[in-house]
């Protein structure tokens, strides 16, 4: 077993095993490497000076009052997938909430465990019938997700993640449970609603409004190398006039020899969908197949396991962006790609400062993605940096798409709700106890 005193100089880890026996997992014990690992291996090598496996909402309430009293980095983990593995503070306390994973659905309400992850929240309430807007990847996890806001394939017929929020169990720095919803703490409830992930507090549990689970149609088209700007520009005219129920994304590849990519889900049958595809300019290769709304997420929810080394970015688009100019921007590039996802629908139709989630007027995101896996992190950096700025979205960006070199980035992230978020951030952690490089 590793030392109760190693790790932060000084700090008295015992203290903190007491409460929490062998869940207290310190450099040296069985499993502390494994525990360790973030989905961006760029971070593989930071190490914690401990990680709370937590089990109940006391364990979270005990780590933020020893993190607070030991004045040590302390942050929330939910599905490690951070961009920037805030997640994982340098020689801190990661408060790990993995086994907080428990899903109950009863009508229309879904509680789930803070650290569950996407596939296994869809499953719980795809099983009672019932479905929940939020994004792809199975390991994602709803923790950080949800407090970012949570984009997905069914955003613009229903919202996003953080829109279905009706309450959520939260541990303040000061080691208080609280409940926040409509009537309860009101500007935490309303801070919880896109104004990220470590900020405010830890939420042990979620507990979202849930719609029936409706049918949907799973399409993707693929066009040939060489039709990057037209499609980007086709895309963008078609979801300018496409009804909620229509989602999509475009994938614009660094790469010149490589596809150009449309896809999505429809809210609706397959005879609905056909004349909308119809308007998209032809292509060699189109799928389309109705699924269940479970079958749909799990389609989406890609493989399994961390990730490779990466750096990303985002940017909000309010305007059309020229198709030959995102086309050149991009193919300069190597090993990397934009996706974009639309947005408008019932996203866009809530008032920008009704919940901490500002973007509210824009078309779609822009997702900027670059491996490091055979160039310096340096490289891979400047490659999003020359992509992200040449877009030439301004100073805007999804929180969730975490970017620790975003220029001006609580601009980007809050906009308009920035001062009120830092309003609210003040209250509930005065002394800054959850602070990080990009928290607020
Ligand atoms: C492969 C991949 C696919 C993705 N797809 C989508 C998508 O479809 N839609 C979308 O919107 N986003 C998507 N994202 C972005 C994702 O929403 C963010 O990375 C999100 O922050 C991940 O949350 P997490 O809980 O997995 O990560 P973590 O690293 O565990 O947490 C992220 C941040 O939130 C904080 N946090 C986590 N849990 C809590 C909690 N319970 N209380 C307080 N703070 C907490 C952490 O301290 C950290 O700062 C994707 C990311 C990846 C890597």
């Amino acid at each position: 077993m590793g030392t109760a005193t190693a790790g932060a100089a000084g700090v008295d880890w015992a203290r903190l095993r007491r409460r929490l026996g062998e869940r207290l997992v310190l450099p040296g014990d069985p499993g502390y490497d494994a525990l360790r690992v973030p989905w961006n291996a760029l971070y593989v090598n930071r190490r914690p000076a401990a990680i709370a496996k937590c089990v109940r909402a006391e364990d979270v309430q005990a780590c933020l009052e020893f993190a607070s009293r030991e004045r040590i980095p302390v942050a929330a983990r939910s599905g490690k997938h951070s961009y920037a593995a805030y997640s994982l503070p340098e020689n801190g306390l990661v408060v790990d909430l993995a086994a907080l994973s428990a899903v109950t659905v009863s009508g229309s309400r879904a509680r789930i465990g803070a650290g569950t992850r996407l596939l296994p929240a869809y499953e719980a309430v795809g099983a009672a019938g019932q479905a929940l807007p939020a994004g792809t990847c199975q390991t994602v996890g709803i923790g950080g997700l949800t407090l970012g806001g949570g984009i997905g394939v069914i955003s613009r017929k229903y919202g996003l993640t953080s829109d279905h929020l009706v309450s959520a169990r939260i541990v303040t720095p000061d080691g208080c449970l609280r409940t926040a919803s409509a009537h309860s703490e009101p500007d935490l409830y309303w801070a919880l609603r896109g104004g990220g992930g470590g900020n405010f507090g830890i939420v042990t549990e979620f507990t979202f409004r849930t719609d029936p689970a409706p049918d949907l149609t799973y399409f993707n088209l693929r066009y040939p190398a060489g039709a990057a700007a037209d499609v980007v520009d086709a895309w963008q005219e078609w979801m300018d006039g496409a009804p909620d129920e229509l989602w999509s994304g475009c994938t614009v590849e660094s790469d010149r020899t490589k596809v150009t990519n449309v896809g999505g889900v429809y809210v609706g049958p397959k005879k609905d969908l056909l004349p909308l595809l119809d308007k998209m300019p032809r292509v060699a290769e189109r799928t389309v197949q109705e699924l269940s709304y479970l079958e749909t997420m799990r389609l989406y929810a890609g493989g399994t396991g961390p990730g490779t080394r990466f750096a990303a970015s985002s940017r909000m688009l309010r305007r059309h962006l020229p198709g030959d100019h995102v086309a050149a921007l991009v193919q300069e590039q190597t090993d990397g790609a934009v996706l974009f996802d639309s947005f408008g629908g019932a996203l866009g139709r809530v008032a920008p400062d009704a919940t901490a989630f500002p973007h509210r007027d824009a078309k779609a995101s822009a997702q900027i993605f670059f491996g490091a896996e055979s160039r310096s992190e340096a490289a891979a950096r400047r490659a999003v940096a020359e992509v992200r700025d040449g877009l030439g979205a301004g100073t805007t960006g999804y929180v969730n798409y975490i970017d620790p070199e975003m220029p001006d980035w609580p601009t980007a992230y809050y906009g308009r709700n920035l001062a009120r978020l830092r309003r609210v951030a003040r209250r509930y952690d005065p002394d800054r106890v959850l602070a990080f490089p990009q928290g607020l």
